[in-house]
């Protein structure tokens, strides 16, 4: 049974007061709170398992290595990957598009093309822009309906034979919207395209499964699943790993190092160069038992009660618009307040004790299309509750009040 008051007990910062109020956190699309097995974890690691992974025979780093292994195998659980290799350690989501954008600028040709969509984050749009200045590629966008929803229509007149690789979010961190990323992995496949998902929205909300999407690419944080920051996977399929170049050079990568020629290790290592976090690997792995304890099932429905609740209380104060329309959506609402500033209201609520995001979200594009400076975004969690919304809720109102 989903207990939202037996989840609350294993949040400690949920318990602080912020401006002498009760911390209410509708910032989780920015980051999620941290529950206390992960803190523990943390805590376990530097007090009684910490040193270097893969590289002393002695017991400690033994001991290190084979923590750190843990998670890649819980991972690859997770997200139903064949292989533990196919799990490449990054810094986060970011860093997980980069390194496959930094490998294609060696191996796409000017004229190839590079789909995304206008609802992108910046992380999913300017390391193609950069790997399309370097390689000569050209970038094309996936205009978005008036609703938030991908025009599939005018992807499919987009995609074609010169398409390398098609880089979409599962769910739009600014919008909610939860794209279709199995169809849009099967047309792409048609024409011979990859395809990469940014799952950083995605992972906390649905369970994922690689091989039944057959996707190529997908990337997430575990800052955003409870776990750490500095933490990120990408999933890779073996062969495509394998032929990726590596991104960057250093310890932990290589084979051999000549100075007549260097050679590089085996996947996962090929691509985790230096010294990595190795305490956060270790404790996202008790988020991720967190979350498959509570059931992702459970998170989902819990999340979906939250959203309903949520847009139709924000949908009763006159003046309200929404961004982000689609019936599929995450926890997300992104909304303007006749022409009051997001900011000011972000300001406000905060004084209340309650924590939202305000601004572009890191998708300007986006809010160009939509002509506003940003937006005001509740994103809700796992430990949220319908009391806390209807505090949120009455926030919102006493704000408007003032700024009117
Ligand atoms: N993509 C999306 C959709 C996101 O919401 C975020 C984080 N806001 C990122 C990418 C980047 O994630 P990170 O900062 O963890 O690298």
């Amino acid at each position: 049974m989903f207990d939202v008051k037996e989840i609350r007990k294993e949040f400690p910062i949920l318990n602080r007061k912020v401006n002498g109020k009760d911390l209410v956190y509708f910032d989780n699309g920015a980051s999620t709170q941290k529950n206390i097995s992960v803190i523990k974890s943390l805590e376990k690691y530097y007090t009684n398992e910490n040193a270097n992974v893969h590289r002393g025979v002695h017991f400690l780093s033994g001991l290190a290595t084979d923590k750190f292994e843990e998670t890649r195998s819980v991972i690859t659980d997770f997200i139903g990957a064949e292989h533990t290799h196919e799990i490449i350690f990054t810094k986060g989501t970011t860093d997980s598009i980069n390194l496959v954008a930094n490998g294609l600028k060696k191996i796409l040709n000017p004229g190839d093309e590079i789909i995304i969509s206008e609802m992108e984050h910046h992380s999913n749009i300017v390391p193609w822009q950069i790997c399309c200045e370097f390689t000569g590629a050209i970038l094309k966008v996936i205009p978005i309906t008036e609703d938030g929803e991908l025009n599939i229509d005018e992807f499919e007149s987009l995609i074609n034979n010169k398409t390398k690789l098609v880089a979409i979010t599962h769910v739009s961190n600014s919008l909610g919207t939860i794209n279709p990323i199995k169809k849009i992995i099967d047309i792409s496949h048609g024409y011979g395209s990859k395809v990469l998902i940014d799952g950083a929205q995605a992972a906390s909300h649905i369970p994922i499964d690689v091989r039944k999407l057959n996707v190529d690419y997908y990337c997430f944080s575990a800052h955003k699943l409870y776990g750490p920051t500095g933490v990120g996977v990408l999933y890779g399929k073996e062969d495509l790993l394998n032929k990726l170049p590596v991104y960057q050079g250093g310890g932990e990568m290589i084979k051999d190092v000549s100075f007549k020629k260097t050679t590089y290790a085996n996947l996962p290592h090929k691509f985790e160069a230096g010294t990595p976090n190795i305490a956060g690997v270790v404790a996202f792995k008790s988020a991720i038992e967190f979350i498959t304890k509570v059931g992702l099932e459970n998170i989902t429905l819990h999340q979906d009660n939250l959203l309903k609740y949520a847009t139709s209380e924000i949908n009763k104060i006159e003046g309200v618009k929404i961004f982000g329309l689609s019936n599929n959506k995450s926890s997300i609402i992104s909304f303007n307040i006749q022409d009051i500033h997001p900011y000011d209201i972000g300001l406000i609520l905060d004084k209340m004790g309650v924590a939202i995001r305000t601004g572009h979200h890191c998708t300007q594009p986006l809010m160009e299309k939509y002509q506003i400076p940003g937006t005001a975004r509740i994103s809700m969690a796992i430990y949220n509750t319908m009391d806390e919304i209807d505090i949120c809720i009455n926030a919102i109102k006493k704000a408007k009040l003032m700024l009117s």
